[in-house]
């Protein structure tokens, strides 16, 4: 190990990254009895604004389902933590994060045997998918950063918000010793920001890029529909997203190509309307400006990890050589239905020194 051992339970966390994990983390941090400090560093969110990361790209769909109907790993568990959490960003700041009148419609129902012949995922009939959640996504980053605010007053612990970002391993190694002298402990929660340069360590993930495409929800949609691409409605039921686009990093398609087919692909599959609400694809000089204008794109990265017998699964540990480092990432498209129940146990694996609280599947091999 680089650092001592911490001698005394840490009092001050710094989380790098403001997205659904790291928010999460600072949350339940301030709620633990040790913690008289927590420090949150982001170079690209204020409290009024989300211009980065994933968590501000996301649909906002939260059910605990694979595409075969199975739970996935720890789905019912994460989605409890998760309603816990938004319930209380709900209460405490008066936001309005889950839309209420919806229901998450699986078009041509689950994967299952009677489908496996022909491919045809529209061969089952329609289902509503038990409990699935529509979340706001841009509202719940607000209200969690709010709710944050709010429990550091009460609780009278210090909360600090700091711009900066972390660029390199001397960076961490410099952070974790200036952090290490005051009794601290740092979780990164950078989701695609970190990578194995700045980790300074093989990190099990990829990168995937996705868009979403946002318009006016012109003809009342209330439920959401998916099946592998999905038309979910969105801001108090004004906007519709249609999404998304899955672009890796060897991926040489251009983005014309991918909104195609993801239009293609919800024609077919989900929403007929959409050719109305999306006219003929139109190209500028420069291959750009494809969607109508009054369209709105949002773009994240998915941090992925690799497939197991599990399925991906999110990626918890402590850092191999810096003993005051933890890192939670690699929640692929699901972070909605795993942020808090990953946040709760890197905390407490972090501020107990004691790895048992994450369980083996997660930790990096
Ligand atoms: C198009 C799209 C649609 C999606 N839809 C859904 C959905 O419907 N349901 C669902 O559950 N999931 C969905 N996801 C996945 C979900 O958004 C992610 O799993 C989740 O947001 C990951 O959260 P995170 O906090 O780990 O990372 P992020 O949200 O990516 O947050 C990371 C934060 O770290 C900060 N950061 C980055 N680099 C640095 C640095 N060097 N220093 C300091 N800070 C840094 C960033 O600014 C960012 O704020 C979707 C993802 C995409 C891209």
């Amino acid at each position: 190990m680089i650092q001592s051992s911490i001698a005394n339970t840490p009092s001050l966390v710094r989380i790098v990254g403001a997205g659904f994990t790291g928010l999460a983390c600072v949350l339940m941090a301030l709620d633990n009895p040790h913690i008289t400090r927590v420090e949150m560093m982001d170079p690209s969110v204020s409290r009024d604004s989300y211009n980065r990361g994933a968590s501000s790209a996301s649909a906002g769909l939260m059910h605990s389902l694979t595409r075969k109907g199975k739970e996935i790993w720890k789905g019912n568990d994460g989605y409890i933590a998760s309603l816990n959490l938004i319930d209380q960003v709900e209460l405490n700041t008066m936001r309005q994060i889950k839309q209420k009148r919806s229901k998450i419609i699986r078009k041509g129902g689950f994967n299952n045997n009677n489908n496996n012949n022909n491919n045809n995922d529209n061969d089952n009939e329609d289902c509503i998918i038990e409990g699935g959640l529509i979340v706001d996504p841009l509202e719940y980053l607000y209200g969690l950063w709010e709710l944050a605010e709010i429990r550091a007053k009460e609780l009278n612990k210090e909360l600090i918000w700091d711009t900066k970002s972390l660029n390199s391993y001397d960076e961490l190694l410099n952070l974790s010793t200036n952090i290490n002298n005051n009794n601290g402990i740092i979780i990164c929660t950078m989701g695609a920001g970190i990578s194995n340069k700045i980790w300074g360590d093989d990190l099990p993930i990829s990168y995937e890029l996705g868009r979403n495409i946002i318009i006016d929800n012109k003809y009342n949609l209330n439920d959401a529909l998916l099946n592998g691409e999905y038309v979910v409605p969105m801001h108090n039921y004004q906007k519709i997203i249609f999404g998304a686009t899955h672009e890796r990093d060897n991926d040489k398609k251009n983005v014309n190509e991918h909104y195609t087919n993801l239009r293609n692909k919800i024609n077919k599959k989900l929403y007929p309307l959409t050719d109305l609400l999306w006219p003929e694809i139109k190209y500028n000089d420069n291959n750009e400006n494809i969607l109508p204008l009054n369209c709105e794109i949002r773009k994240g990265i998915r941090v992925q990890s690799q497939r197991t017998h599990l399925g991906r699964i999110p990626i918890v540990d402590k850092h191999s050589k810096i003993d005051n480092c933890y890192i939670a990432t690699g929640f692929g498209s699901r972070g909605l239905i795993h942020h808090a129940l990953v946040a709760e146990m890197v905390i407490n694996a972090a501020i107990n020194n004691d790895l048992s609280y994450i369980p083996k599947e997660m930790r990096i091999k």
